[in-house]
């Protein structure tokens, strides 16, 4: 039977992805991804963020195709996208510097907006019609309480303004479900005031990028 573009897709059980998660987002391995044909990540018009250790990347992408870096982190650079959003390095729906490709594309993984029950925004579209056929699997209650978990912690941070280091208030929906997977065990049992709550997210993340 042919499978139709809106057929769900298997997520992995959902606290051996969050492990996984977490470690890529601290820089310890990437993600393995079904991605299939989807180039979603590849075409939306995200900059890619290449640290300054990433000689390989830099190298291949080319100082015309890098901008300066974001506020707090001036060592990185950023690699922009081509009118239609298309990253500079996408020839035809390949990445044409795949076996270098920053860190950035190797932990990127929208399964992380099916976890924080969200999406990836207006005009994201290829990225949000892979992420509305993502089912993750709750093998054991750990699964669920850690899912439930995650998905507050962005509901959170969608509804408050939380400040964060450097006085950054999050709004970009990647942002949200990224900081709800490093800080989502202040939701597993959620202090009973806003004051706490959002200080115990500030020191949550500040804990994980230590
Ligand atoms: S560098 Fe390659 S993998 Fe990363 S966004 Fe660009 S085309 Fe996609």
């Amino acid at each position: 039977m042919k499978h139709s573009d809106a057929a769900p897709l298997p997520a992995g059980d959902f606290s051996q992805w969050l492990r996984d998660m977490r470690a890529a987002l601290g820089g310890r391995g990437g993600m393995d991804v079904a991605c299939g044909n989807c180039r979603g990540c590849c075409t939306s018009s995200y900059y890619v963020k290449v640290r300054a250790n990433e000689t390989a990347a830099l190298e291949r992408i080319g100082v015309a195709n890098l901008e300066p870096g974001p506020p707090g982190d001036p060592g990185s650079r950023l690699l922009g996208f081509q009118p239609g959003g298309h990253c500079r390095m996408l020839v035809g729906r390949e990445c044409s510097i795949y076996p270098d490709r920053p860190e950035t594309c190797r932990s990127y993984d929208c399964r992380v907006y099916a976890a924080a029950e969200m999406n990836a925004g207006e005009g994201r579209t290829e990225i949000n019609e892979r992420v509305a056929r993502w089912r993750f699997s709750f093998p054991a209650a750990e699964d669920q309480m850690e899912q439930r978990a995650v998905a507050a912690a962005a509901r959170y941070l969608r509804q408050h303004p939380v400040r964060f280091a450097g006085g950054h208030v999050p709004s970009r929906p990647s942002e949200i479900a990224v900081l709800a997977v490093k800080a989502y065990r202040v939701f597993l049992d959620p202090p009973a005031d806003d004051a706490t709550i959002r200080a115990s997210l500030v020191q949550a993340v500040a804990d994980f990028e230590a």
